[in-house]
């Protein structure tokens, strides 16, 4: 079977658009609204000559009830069955107390953890990106899901623990 990749972060971080963006192609549902992904979806994914499962997740929120509390279910379901996860952060917002804790989540399942800082749309960005060291997830790598920017520099992370 193929290596499993995972894409979790909290609802509207920019999931889908990072999976549509490895994929290549418009594939998960991109909305405006948070929380739109509602199930775990598994696509074929390759880079560098390496295939491996893509799985998006409809978001992660710790200790909200009803449909949310759902939803983190199948991100946590989701981290199970991977291989290594991206974990993904809206730099343009910060660390949330809910990406804390998803982060001692994270660190409890032993995975391996690529830290993904989403919406660096250009240079400037990069400073924000930079606060998210403080995760103690290593190194925060910027991205831009929206536009492709640092999307190579983070597979190419993700390839060295998948
Ligand atoms: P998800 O809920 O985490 O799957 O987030 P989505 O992929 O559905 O995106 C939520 C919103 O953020 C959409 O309006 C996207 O267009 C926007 N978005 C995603 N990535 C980026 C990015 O790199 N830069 C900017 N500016 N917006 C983004
Ligand atoms: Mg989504």
């Amino acid at each position: 079977p193929l290596p499993v990749l995972a894409v979790v972060g909290r609802p509207n971080v920019g999931k889908s658009t990072l999976v549509n963006r490895i994929l290549g192609r418009r594939e998960a549902v991109v909305e405006d609204t948070p929380g739109v992904t509602r199930d775990r979806v598994s696509y074929p994914g390759e880079w560098a000559g390496r295939e491996f499962t893509l799985v998006d997740t409809g978001g992660w929120e710790v200790d909200v009830a009803g449909i949310e509390s759902k939803v983190a279910e199948q991100a946590e379901v989701a981290v199970e069955l991977a291989d290594a996860v991206i974990f993904v952060v809206d730099s343009t917002v910060g660390a949330t107390s809910t990406d804390e804790r998803v982060v001692e989540l994270l660190r409890r399942s032993g995975k391996p953890v690529i830290l993904c800082a989403n919406k660096v749309d250009g240079p400037s960005g990069e400073a924000d990106a930079a606060y998210l060291w403080a995760l103690g997830l290593g190194e925060p790598h910027p991205v831009s899901a929206l536009h492709g920017r640092g999307t190579g520099d983070l597979l190419d992370a993700a390839m060295k623990v998948l």
